[in-house]
Order: structure tokens, then sequence, then C-alpha cells
């Protein structure tokens, strides 16, 4: 906020000729606090109310001697302040100097405004005001907004919407879903490393990498933190398996680096869950079950708790496993 939009308008009638008489009758018809006194319109002095008590103060007894003029009484080392200076700045000067009035200038020097001080309090409580709506606002946007934005994936909220649908879908056609929760192994000894800043980075990437190896029908979500969910509409948990073992086996052949993991590079653990229209939320904990289990596991692991045999996919190749669980030939 600038001060020309703040300043009232300036009263350049008053020269250093006119009486205090005069100035003083002008103040308190106009209950005015102060009035600047100009040359040409250029301010040259002021008197405030505050002169005025000093002035009477010292004249109680002889009364104002005649012909005494503003510019015998006024204060000469005026202050001035530009139109476009910002209103923090004033505030500021305002403080510094110990200032109760503030006459404005133009680029020519002639007095274009004033500002008093309550001027001044009444703007920055409206500023102030309208910092803290925005602030309400950008809270408030930043809660509707369904991108997380480090990584730019679905945030937690677009999950829940997504979860919430596909369970609605689930239920309409009797078809299953499935979800698998990943988690980054190790993250916090990457952390530790390489520095937080590092570990967004490599945040990042894994995000990017992680979009590329999805089936066009499924969805990948950040969770919070090292966490990502998969969201696969029409999947049974046998082939939820087999799509998170092989992005397991993708995310661990990029091999971002991780001298703090046991292969010198990322993997990620994951829990792999389905069901044929149950709640969303009770799919999700079975799903974080079985992520626990494949932590348990030593990591670089999927795993799930579906089906009466736990299957699992630990640190091995992902086509003999596949062809060991009769999933392919
Ligand atoms: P585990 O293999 O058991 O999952 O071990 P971990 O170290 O990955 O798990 P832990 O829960 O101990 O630590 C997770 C770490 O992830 C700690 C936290 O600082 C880090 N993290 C979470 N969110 C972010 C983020 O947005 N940026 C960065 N740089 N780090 C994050
Ligand atoms: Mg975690
Ligand atoms: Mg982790």
């Amino acid at each position: 906020m600038k001060l020309h939009e703040i300043m009232s308008a300036a009263d350049r009638s008053f020269t250093p000729e006119n009486s205090v008489a005069e100035v003083v009758n002008s103040l308190a018809e106009k209950s005015h606090s102060c009035k600047v006194i100009c040359e040409n319109g250029k301010p040259k002095g002021i008197l405030t109310e505050h002169d005025m008590v000093h002035l009477f103060a010292t004249y109680r007894e002889s009364g104002l001697p005649a012909g005494l003029t503003a510019g015998d009484v006024m204060t000469k080392e005026l202050i001035t302040f530009a139109t476009d200076l910002d209103l923090a700045e004033a505030i500021s000067l305002f403080k510094s100097h110990s200032l109760r009035h503030l006459p404005v200038v133009n680029p020519d020097g002639v007095l274009v405004g004033l500002i008093t001080l309550p001027d001044m309090v009444k703007a920055y409580l409206a500023l102030s005001e309208k910092h803290s709506k925005l602030e309400e606002l950008s809270e408030e946007l930043h809660w509707l907004s369904l991108e997380d934005t480090l990584t730019g994936l679905p945030n937690r909220r677009a999950m829940e919407i997504d979860l919430v649908h596909a369970e609605a879908v689930s239920q309409r056609r009797a078809e299953p879903y499935a979800i698998a929760l990943i988690d980054i192994d190790l993250f916090k000894p990457y952390n530790d490393h390489y520095g937080h800043p590092a570990g967004d980075d490599a945040l990042r990437s894994f995000a990017a990498v992680a979009c590329k190896h999805i089936r066009a029908s499924d969805k990948l979500f950040r969770y919070g933190g090292e966490e990502f969910l998969f969201l696969m509409p029409a999947t049974n948990t046998k082939t939820a398996l087999i799509a998170a073992n092989r992005f397991r086996q993708a995310v661990s052949d990029i091999s971002i680096e991780h001298c703090k993991s046991p292969l010198g590079h990322m993997t990620v653990s994951m829990g792999v869950a389905s069901c044929r229209g149950d709640s969303w939320k009770d799919i999700l904990l079975k799903a974080d079950s079985a992520l626990y289990l494949a932590k348990s596991e030593g990591r670089n692991t999927v795993c799930t708790l579906d089906n009466e045999t736990e299957f699992r996919f630990p640190m091995i190749d992902t086509q003999e496993e596949e062809r060991r669980l009769g999933l392919r030939c």
C-alpha cells in the first residue's frame, strides 16, 4: 500500500506570514490536528495542536503577542515523504523519528497530502486484516488442492476421493479392486546421509519414474512422506501382486544411489490387498499390515495377507517367482 492511497487532501493555504491567530482559528474550525505552512505550495514548517498548547502555556499571562506569525513559531525541520513511499517504510520512519504527522509531497516538492498517526494505524489495521484473510484463503486453497506440491502426484485427499469411487464401482459391478501401499526403504538414512533437499529430489525422481511404470488404468498417489499408493481398479490380488512386483523390480533396476541401503541403491517395500466392494478403509488397513510384513521380511519385498497362502515376493527374480506361483508359464 502506497501513501497516496491513505493520505487526506492537503491545505496549502497557510504561509509563514499568516498570523498564529489565523492558524488557530482554522484548526478549531476544521478540527485539524496540524497545519503545514507552505511557500508556493512547498512545505516550510508545521504547526501542531501540541505546539499551540505550548504557545498558550508560554503566553498564559500576557496573551499572544500582536503580530506573532506562523513563521515565528512553526517547527522548521520538516520531514516530508514521497507519494509512492510504501506504508511499511513510512511506519518505520514514523517510529524512528517519533513523528505524528506526515506531509506528503509530489516530485516537485509541492504538498499534496497529509497523513496523521490515526490514518496510519487505520491503514495498517486494514492491511493486516487483508493479509490474514489472504493467509486463511491460501490455507483453504491448499486444503482444496488435489495435487501434492513436492511430486506433482495426486495427494492423499485425491486418493480418498478415488478410493470412495473405486469402492462404489466395485460394489455396483461386483468386481474386485486392489491397492498397493509403497514405502521407500531406509529413507531416513538416505536423508541423514545426502541431506533433506536431496531427499526431496529423490522423492520427485521416484514419482516421475513410478508414473512411467504403472498401467494406464492404475493411478498413483502420494500417501504421505515417503509412502505412495497404487489404486488398481478391476484387479484381483494375483494380478495386483504381479503389477506390484514388476514395479518393485523396476525401482530397483533404476538404481537411484543409496549407499546406506544393503543393495547400494534405492528399493521399495509394498503391501498388496484387494477386495470386492469392502470399505476402502479396511483394504487400506490390510495393505498396511502386508507392508509391515514386507519390511520385516527384509525390505525390497512385496507381500499380501489376502489369502490363506501368503504370497510373497522377497528379494528374488520376478519372473521365477511368478512361475512358482503359477502366474507365468
Ligand atoms: P523403512 O525402510 O522402515 O521404511 O525406514 P525409513 O527410514 O524409510 O522409515 P522412517 O519412517 O523411519 O523414515 C521415513 C523418513 O522419510 C523420515 C522422514 O524425514 C522422511 N520424509 C518424509 N517425508 C519427506 C519429504 O517430503 N522429504 C524428505 N526429504 N524426506 C521425507
Ligand atoms: Mg514410511
Ligand atoms: Mg520408509
